[in-house]
C-alpha cells in the first residue's frame, strides 16, 4: 500500500493505540454493536491513556499531535469498531478540538483537562430536525438576559449526546442585527436548568456510539459560556467542519484495512472448483480495486490533515478526502460481503456491520452531495 510517511512521534501514536484497541476494545467490538451499548469504561480508560486529548494542549493534559495524530487514532480505532472511532471523534475533535481552537484562557483552564483526562465527555451539537445540509437554517436561538444566556430549540442526530457532559452547541443569536447569519457557539453543561436529553436515535450502524435529540427549553447558559465574540460563530463553524471531516475519514481507512485484509485472507482459504477463490480473476479484480482505493484515500486523508496541521484553508481537500475515503470504505464492504458469498451476509462475519458503518460516513459531517458541490465551488471560483 502507498502511505504518507508519517513522524516518529505519530508512528509511536500508531502502535500505542493499536495495542490498547487489541486488548480493550477488539474482544467486545461485536457484542457493543449488537447490544447498542456505549463503552463508557473504555472511553474512561482511553482517557487514562491519553487518547481522548491528542489534540488538546499539554498545559491542559493533552499531546498537542495535531490532525494527522488524531485520524491515526480514529484509523485505527475504527479498524476494529468503528462506532467507538465516531464517538472518540465527536469528543475529540467535534468537541474539543473546537474549544482549543476557539475558546478563551478561562474556559480551556475550566473545561480542556476535563475532556483531556475522560472526566468529562464532550459532544458538538450544530444539526436540527429541520436544518441539516442547510446547517445555516438552524432555528435554536439564543437571547441575552442579565448575565445568562436562555436557549431555546431542539438538535438531532448528536454523537455521544445521551452521555455528554460537555456540549458544544450553535444558536442564532436573535439580538444581533449586523450579521447576516449572526450563529455563536456556547459551552453547555448537562446539568444547566432547561437541558435535556430528548430521543434516543436507533440507528442501521455506528450502534455502540450513542446518538439522540438534544432540547433546550429557556435553558440557562452563564454569559461567559459565549465562545468568542457573539453573532460571529460561522468561521469557527466551516474551520471546525474541515478537521472533521479529514480526521473522521479515519474511520473510512480503518474499515478500508479491515475489509482488504479479510478479503485477502478468506479468498485465499476458501476452495471453489478445486481452487481458492482468489484463484479467480473477477475476486482478484475486487482485491486490486480495494487496495488501489485505500492507497488513494489515505494519500487523501493525510495529505489534507498535513495541510490542516500546516495551518493552511483545506475546503477542497477536506471534501474530496471524505468523499472519497467514504464511498470507498462503502464500496469495499459490500465487495467483501460479495468475495465472503453467503458467509458475509451473516452476522457472524463483522463484514456487515462495517457496511452498515462505512455508509454513515457518506451522510455525517456533510453528505457525499455537499461534499461534492464544496469541490466543485472551490473549482469553479478559482
Ligand atoms: C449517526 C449520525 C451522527 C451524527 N452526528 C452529528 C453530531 O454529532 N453533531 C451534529 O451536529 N450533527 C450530526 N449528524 C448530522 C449530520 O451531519 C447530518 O445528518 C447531515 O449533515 C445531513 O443532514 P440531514 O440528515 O438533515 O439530511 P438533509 O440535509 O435533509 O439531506 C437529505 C438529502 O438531500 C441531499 N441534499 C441536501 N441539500 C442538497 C443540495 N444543496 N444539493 C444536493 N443535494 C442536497 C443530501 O445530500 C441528502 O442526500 C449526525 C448524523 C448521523 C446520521
Amino acid at each position: 500500500m502507498t502511505e504518507i510517511i508519517l513522524t516518529e512521534e505519530q508512528r509511536m501514536i500508531r502502535e500505542v493505540v493499536g495495542s490498547f484497541v487489541r486488548k480493550e476494545i477488539e474482544p467486545i467490538a461485536s457484542r457493543i454493536d449488537e447490544e447498542e451499548k456505549f463503552p463508557e469504561d473504555i472511553f474512561r480508560k482511553m482517557g487514562e491513556f491519553g487518547l481522548l486529548g491528542v489534540l488538546l494542549p499539554k498545559e491542559h493534559g493533552g499531546a498537542d499531535a495535531g490532525a494527522v495524530a488524531a485520524t491515526v487514532v480514529i484509523e485505527v480505532i475504527s479498524k476494529v469498531q468503528a462506532s467507538v472511532g465516531l464517538s472518540f471523534g465527536a469528543h475529540a475533535v467535534l468537541c474539543a478540538n473546537n474549544l482549543r481552537e476557539n475558546c478563551n484562557q478561562r474556559q480551556k483552564d475550566k473545561y480542556l483537562p476535563g475532556l483531556a483526562s475522560g472526566k468529562s465527555i464532550g459532544a458538538m451539537a450544530l444539526t436540527e430536525p429541520e436544518a441539516g445540509s442547510d446547517a445555516m437554517g438552524i432555528k435554536t436561538h439564543a437571547v441575552k438576559k442579565g448575565n445568562e444566556y436562555i436557549l431555546n430549540g431542539a438538535k438531532t442526530f448528536i454523537t455521544n449526546g445521551p452521555v455528554a457532559d460537555v456540549i458544544l452547541v450553535y444558536a442564532k443569536s436573535l439580538n444581533i442585527k449586523d450579521q447576516k447569519i449572526p450563529l455563536s457557539a456556547f459551552i453547555v453543561e448537562k446539568g444547566y436548568p432547561g437541558f435535556s436529553v430528548g430521543k434516543k436515535i436507533t440507528k442501521m450502524g455506528m450502534r455502540a456510539s450513542p446518538t439522540s435529540e438534544l432540547i433546550f427549553e429557556d435553558c440557562r447558559v452563564p454569559a461567559e459560556n459565549l465562545i468568542g465574540e457573539e453573532g460571529k460563530a460561522l468561521n469557527m463553524i466551516w474551520r471546525g467542519l474541515n478537521v472533521e471531516r479529514i480526521t473522521l475519514s479515519g474511520i473510512c481507512l480503518g474499515i478500508l484495512h479491515s475489509c482488504l485484509d479479510t478479503a485477502t485472507r478468506y479468498s485465499m482459504e476458501r476452495r471453489q472448483f478445486g481452487k481458492p477463490i482468489a484463484d479467480f480473476q473477477m475476486i482478484q479484480q475486487m482485491i486490486a480495486d480495494m487496495s488501489t482505493s485505500i492507497s488513494a484515500a489515505h494519500l487523501l486523508v493525510y495529505y489534507a490533515a498535513q495541510e490542516a496541521d500546516k495551518g493552511r484553508r483545506v475546503n477542497r481537500e477536506a471534501a474530496e478526502a471524505k468523499l472519497f475515503a467514504s464511498e470507498a470504505a462503502t464500496r469495499a464492504a459490500l465487495d467483501t460481503i460479495q468475495i465472503l458469498g453467503g458467509y458475509g451476509y451473516t452476522r457472524e462475519f463483522p463484514v456487515e456491520r462495517w457496511m452498515r458503518d462505512a455508509k454513515l460516513m457518506e451522510i455525517g459531517a456533510g453528505t457525499s452531495q455537499i461534499m461534492r458541490y464544496i469541490i466543485a465551488k472551490e473549482i469553479l471560483k478559482q
